[in-house]
Order: structure tokens, then sequence, then C-alpha cells
């Protein structure tokens, strides 16, 4: 990976530039939290995910248009047989900047090494809870300490930043969020506290109910904590506080209902079908499976979709805390 000097071809209507893709290598996953999806869940059939090699094509191709940052995501991407190969192909691409991962952690003992070794510079982990019982509850089948293992085998490799991501629902984790915090200060990790968003059908809680704001988090933590406000900007829609106190770790708020983070948008998404999806909270999209199985070999066949695409990218979301469905697509899908 190099510093790019590609100009950014990818402009939307609203005059942002898109300099980030999410891909989603898998809509499968070895946990079931509750916010995700549901307990019995029904996955694509795989003739219908895109191929890695598909995947890697159309990473190239939005890296020559000039964006410089991938994140893999799922699902679970370490589920994925053989997906070692697709971070190493990415890895190499000259004018990315950043591979990154969003992962639950369970596979991290066996591929953080490699992972390090193929370019991945950050990881992302998702983790709501420190108390095993409450981790299985809300994961429905995992297990507390594989994740906190991963978690340290990460930690061992040297990346250049490891953060947490917690979804926060109240009576199920609000009361850790302290907990969550420390833990990360004890290790010099971020962390991140995310509004759970209304995709998908939901059977297990009424959102509405479980719905804790930022701001309430915000205000959990300033009589323990020194936050100051940061300028410290991953290009996405989290806002970050320095504790002033304590070294490296920043605290940040990732809140689709309580501060609408859509102007600033540089981003698209590739679900596992090989959709891309322009919002994450709308249904406007570009079937890129269609493309690249139309065009094998064809890159520029991909250039001319991916820059007709960014037309019709919407200006915001709309989510919806009252609606409990008003979205079919389940994260897991999207690439959270
Ligand atoms: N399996 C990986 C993981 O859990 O990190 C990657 C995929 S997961 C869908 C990506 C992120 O989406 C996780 O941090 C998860 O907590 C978050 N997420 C899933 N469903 C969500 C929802 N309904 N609202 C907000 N965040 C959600
Ligand atoms: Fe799996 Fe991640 Fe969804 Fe949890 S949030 S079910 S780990 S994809």
């Amino acid at each position: 990976m190099e510093a790019t000097s590609t100009p950014n071809k990818l402009i939307d209507r609203f005059g942002r530039t898109i300099s980030y893709i999410r891909l989603s290598v898998t809509d499968r996953c070895d946990l079931r939290c509750v916010y995700c999806m549901p307990e019995k869940m029904t996955f694509v059939p795989r003739t219908q995910l895109l191929t890695l090699e598909e995947m890697e094509a159309i990473g190239r191709t939005f890296v020559r248009l000039g964006v410089d940052r991938i994140r893999i995501t799922g699902g679970e991407p370490l589920v994925r047989r053989n997906i070692l190969q697709l971070f190493e192909n990415l890895g190499a691409l000259e004018g990315l900047r950043d591979l990154t991962l969003t992962t639950n952690a369970t596979q991290l003992t066996k591929y953080a090494p490699e992972l390090k070794a193929a370019g991945v510079t950050r990881i992302n982990v998702s983790l709501d809870t420190l108390r095993a019982d409450r981790f299985r509850a809300m994961t429905r089948v995992g297990d507390l300490e594989r994740t906190l293992d991963g978690i340290e085998a990460a930690l061992a490799c040297g990346f250049d930043k490891i953060k947490l991501n917690a979804v926060v629902l109240k009576n199920h984790n609000h009361d850790e969020i302290l907990d969550l915090v420390r833990y990360c200060i004890e290790r010099g990790l971020d962390i991140s506290f995310i509004e759970e968003m209304p995709l998908g059908q939901n059977d297990h809680h009424d959102r509405a109910v479980a719905y804790y704001s930022s701001d309430q988090i915000l205000e959990d933590l300033q009589p323990h904590f020194d936050l100051v406000p940061s300028t410290y900007k991953t290009g996405g829609p989290t806002r970050y506080y320095q504790l002033s106190e304590h070294g490296s770790t920043r605290v940040g708020f990732i809140s689709p209902h309580s501060h609408n983070f859509c102007d600033t948008c540089n981003r698209v998404r590739l679900t596992a079908e090989g959709r891309l999806l322009l919002c994450l909270g709308q249904e406007h999209s570009m079937d890129l499976r269609h493309v690249v199985r139309a065009n094998p070999g064809d890159d520029a066949a991909l250039e001319q979709a991916i820059i007709e695409a960014m037309q019709i990218k919407p200006r915001g979301h709309d989510f919806n805390l009252n609606s409990q469905e008003i979205l079919l697509r389940h994260m897991n899908l999207t690439g959270g």
C-alpha cells in the first residue's frame, strides 16, 4: 500500500467525495446478536454471493477511482473460506492507504498475525458486555472468553489501532458503559458506542424501549472522566472525545437517531451479493454482480457503472425508531 496520488473521480450530486468503501464478504456468522439478526436466520444461497475474485476486482476498481480506504465486514468476515487471499490481494493495491476489518473476534487467535502481515492496519471488534452470561444472551450462542482471547491476540500483533464497537441497549447492557471504557483504558483501545439502528425485522426486543441515546451515555460517563471533544476524524459518522487523563483512549459515539451524520457521508457499501448500496438507510443501489459477470475481466465496465452509481446516492437516511421494520435488510447483509 502506498499513499494515493489518484485524483478522486467519485463525487455525488451533493458534492460529497466518496473515498471509502465497506465490503461485506459474507452474510454468514457464527454469532446471532439480538440486534443484528433473528435466531433462525435465512442466509443467501452461496451461488448468489460474489466470489473472492469478483470482490477483489470491485475493490481494485474503487481504488483506481480514488477510494483509499477499504473496510472488510459482514456477517463475520473471518468465517468466509480462504478470506486471507482477499486481504492479501487488497493489501497489495497501490493507492490504498487503509485496509481495515470489523469482526466479532472469535477467529482472531487464529488469524491476527496473518491479517497484520497482509497489510490490515486497524481492527474494530464488536463487544457489548464483559459478563459471560450477558454475552451469551446478547449473541445467543457466543462464548465471551473466546472473544476476549481474540482481542488479546490482536493486541499482541501491533495493529495501528484496535477499537471496540458496543451497541448499547437499555436494560441489556447500559449499566456496563463505565466497565467497557475502563477495559479499553487498560489496553489502550478506542471504543465507539452505537445507537441501535432499525435494520431488518426484530423479534427479540422493542427497539423504541431499548433505545439508549448517545447523549445519555455521555451523561453517564461525565462524572467519571474528563471528556474533551476531539477533532479526530476517520471520515465516518463517529464523534470522538479524548479522555484527557487516560493516554490514547478515545470514546466515540455513532448516533443515527440523535445526530444525523449524512452531510459529510464519504462512503458506500457493497453487499455480499454484489449490490452497491449508496446509503445505509435507503434502498438506492446498483447491481455490480451483474456488471462483473456480464463483463468478465473488464474493469472498464465496472468503472463506468460505479461512476454512474454516484448519481443515485441519496442525500441521507430516514431512520425512525417507531417503525420496527422500515428496512428488510439485516445488518449482516448490509455490512455494518
Ligand atoms: N460480525 C462483525 C462484527 O460483529 O463486528 C462484522 C459485521 S457487524 C454487522 C458490524 C457492526 O454492526 C457491529 O459492530 C455490530 O455491533 C453492528 N450492528 C449490527 N446490527 C446493528 C444494528 N441493528 N444497529 C446498530 N449496529 C448494529
Ligand atoms: Fe454476527 Fe456481527 Fe451480526 Fe453479531 S453483529 S450477529 S457478530 S454479523
